[in-house]
């Protein structure tokens, strides 16, 4: 069995930077039903503000500011977190860019699926997919790591 499977219950991050929170909420929301078939955590007041206006259980970890986004970032390495719904504020700078720029690095590199927007996360958790087993496509560093110097 592959180190990188998505089983059927996902292990969804939920993020949402300030002016995008109430956003993230709201979807939530009306995506809770959905949601609860699987595990969720987030960044510290993204999850606080699920947890609170839906009841699902959320795992907090850090704020983003605060290291949040790096501990998703190396949930995603250990294989805790094999999917994104992030709504990152397109009109703001935040004062942890490299950690949101790290963050959306490793979930590509990882092949985590990342919904960033209201209409892609529709799109993602209504998929087919959402119910099945999937074979992440994540590159092979074992010939990389091989190397001498
Ligand atoms: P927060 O972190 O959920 O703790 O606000 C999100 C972020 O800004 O990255």
């Amino acid at each position: 069995m592959s180190q990188f499977k998505l089983e059927k219950q996902k292990r969804i991050a939920l993020i949402a930077h300030d002016n995008r929170k109430q956003d993230l909420v709201s979807w939530a929301m009306k995506r809770k039903q959905l949601l609860s078939n699987h595990f969720l955590c987030g960044t510290g007041t993204t999850s606080a503000m699920i947890s609170q206006h839906t009841g699902l259980s959320v795992k907090a970890y850090q704020s983003g500011p605060l290291g949040g986004d790096q501990q998703i970032g190396a949930c995603i390495v250990a294989n805790e977190v094999n999917f994104m719904v992030f709504f990152w504020d397109p009109l703001a700078a935040q004062p942890h860019d490299p950690d949101v720029k790290a963050l959306l690095r490793i979930a590509v590199l990882y092949d985590v699926p990342v919904a960033m927007n209201q209409s892609s996360a529709d799109f993602f958790l209504t998929s087919s997919l959402m119910e099945e087993e999937y074979e992440r496509n994540v590159l092979d560093f074992s010939q990389l790591k091989k190397r001498t110097f």
